[in-house]
């Protein structure tokens, strides 16, 4: 069963081992384990349902308490202190468009806002309810999540929209394809999520990020049906998947999509190198991308993050034997890992792989073949579930995201990392901040920062050292000219910071698309703006 108020599901743990404790107690201190409120107090905090009765919505607190958060830190907070405050007045599953477009006449006569819900593994406040008079229902989509329609000869897929990761795939696997589209929220996420939140998977790099996966489909609107055919390309004016891409609920309901899927790869292999430094690293990837080799992913950890890796990976012996052979390389402290993932034809997989490991080599790169990039595999969609062990032993860990060209890498990296570390000391806690460039692209790169502190006695305290630091950092990339976001969305967290970034009259023309498609203003407001 899923974890109402963690990561994934209960019975899947990721316990660490005593070097990994170590390292940890080093870098920020000894943890104290939080006292976190039992499912029964919780429960009992759901308010009466101020909504009309409709048959296709439930009131059942326990749906309510299951949907009121997501899983970013605030919301972490929220459910492990018991302190939610705000609940949907209901849920609802409609198991089709018709039953989607009944809710949405519902909600428009009755004065009810509605939060579209896929996965739940929003990380920015997407999907919880804001204070104010109107009832609010959240429409799960889970029940839309059957493969509609597969043209086999373009590879084209319609599902409904509430599919998640794993179904989506094995349905497209079972045809040869896949649509190689991994967050790493991948067990939980869904088709519809990854669209309404710009979503970029691991292996975005080969297979596109969801923008240039995403073909077409259908979004129910309180104003009406939009219809986006799926054109391999047309010139007939703007797109209007462009609209719906990032729309994080706020124009409508996506029913079905129909993706791009690629046949499966040949063969497809992870590798890792480490380079002697994060210049050396940084060169030596930057050429590889600027190359145009056919990767399926290009992955650059820092010095610290390499060195945390290494130290929380478990399998010591495998662990040992890699920095043996570092070492007599004299590759060792301050050195930088780099993941990259083949894809593909057996003879393009081979000479992309030469290529690559080439231009690395002539960076100083030392090629570990690919045990580490395979373990790394097996594991990459295991270790959010880190998060439950780190919170249990008293961590609190997060991570923000941006992009920006490769110019400013180096300096954003340096200052993100510097506004983190420095962000708690007049408390005298300490931060452990590690970093990786997580999709590469020729011009520039998005960058991906994880941040560890400990939890406070008080979750107040909790919550505005996050507060602290969320602001921190994004200031610092604000100040950097980069976005506020490359793949986790806005939500309430980064809304503060989109009106820098799209300008007074972007703002107004994306408020004038949500009023023509919403005019009573019911679908999720107060997230992406206001
Ligand atoms: C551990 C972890 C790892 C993550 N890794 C990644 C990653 O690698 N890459 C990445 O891009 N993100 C990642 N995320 C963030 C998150 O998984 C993505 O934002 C994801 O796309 C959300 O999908 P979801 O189905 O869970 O959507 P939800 O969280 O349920 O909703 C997100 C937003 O989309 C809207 N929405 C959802 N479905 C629909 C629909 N059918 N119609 C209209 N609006 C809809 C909601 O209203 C909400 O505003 C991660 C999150 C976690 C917790």
């Amino acid at each position: 069963m899923r974890r109402w108020n963690g990561w994934g599901d209960s019975d899947t743990h990721y316990p660490l081992h005593a070097t990994a404790i170590r390292f940890l107690k080093e870098r920020v201190g000894p943890g104290t384990p939080p006292k976190d409120a039992a499912w029964p107090d919780v429960l009992a905090s759901v308010p009466p349902s101020r909504l009309p009765a409709h048959r296709l919505v439930s009131i059942d607190p326990a749906e309510r308490l299951r949907h009121a958060r997501g899983q970013s830190l605030p919301d972490w907070l929220a459910l492990r202190a018991g302190r939610v405050g705000l609940f949907p007045d209901g849920v609802a599953y409609p198991a089709g468009e018709g039953e989607v477009r009944a809710l949405l006449r519902y909600a428009v006569e009755a004065g009810v806002r509605l939060i579209p819900y896929g996965g739940g593994t929003s990380v920015v406040g997407h999907i919880q309810p804001l204070p104010g008079d109107a009832p609010v229902l959240t429409v799960d989509l889970a029940r839309l999540n059957r493969l509609l329609r597969f043209d086999e000869s373009s590879h084209l897929a319609t599902f409904g929209a509430g599919i998640a990761g794993p179904d989506l795939e094995a349905q497209l696997r079972a045809r040869g394809c896949t649509l190689g589209h991994y967050p790493q929220s991948f067990e939980y996420s869904t088709l519809g999520g990854w669209i309404a939140t710009l979503s970029s998977g691991q292996q975005s790099l080969g297979y596109g990020r969801i923008e240039r996966l995403f073909a077409g489909g259908r979004l129910e609107t309180p104003a009406g049906t939009l219809v986006m055919p799926p054109f391999p390309a047309s010139a007939a004016g703007p797109d209007l998947r462009d609209l719906v891409l990032g729309s994080e609920g706020r124009l409508g309901i996506l029913t079905e999509a129909t993706v791009r899927a690629s046949r499966l790869p040949e063969r497809e292999d992870f590798h890792a190198v480490f380079f002697h430094s994060w210049e050396d690293g940084q060169a030596g990837a930057r050429e590889i991308i600027q190359a145009g080799l056919p990767l399926s992913m290009l992955r650059l950890s820092t010095a610290p993050e390499t060195e945390t890796t290494l130290a929380l990976a478990g399998h010591e012996r495998l662990i040992a034997a890699l920095e043996q052979l570092l070492s007599v390389r004299g590759v060792g402290a301050g050195k930088v890992m780099l993941l990259l993932a083949f894809s593909g034809r057996n003879d393009l997989v081979k000479a992309a792989r030469k290529a690559a490991l080439g231009i690395a080599r002539r960076h100083g790169g030392v090629h570990a073949g690919r045990v580490f990039g395979s373990q790394w595999r097996k594991s990459r969609f295991r270790t959010p579930y880190l998060r439950n062990t780190l919170w249990e032993m008293g961590y609190a860990i997060d991570t923000l995201e941006t992009a920006t060209d490769w110019a400013d890498v180096p300096a954003l990296v340096a200052a993100i990392g510097h506004a983190l570390c420095a962000g708690l000391e007049a408390g005298g806690e300490r931060v452990h901040v590690f970093t990786h460039l997580s999709h590469l692209y020729p011009y520039g790169s998005s960058i991906y920062t994880t941040y560890l502190y400990r939890l406070a006695a008080e979750p107040d305290e909790t919550l505005r050292r996050w507060q602290v630091l969320k602001a921190a950092a994004s200031q610092a990339i604000q100040s950097h000219g980069a976005t506020i976001t490359h793949q986790h969305g806005v939500g309430i967290d980064h809304l503060p910071y989109l009106p820098a970034e799209k300008g007074a009259l972007g703002m107004q023309v994306m408020r004038a698309i949500a009023k023509e498609l919403d005019p009573a203003g019911i679908m999720n407001p107060g997230k992406l703006f206001l």
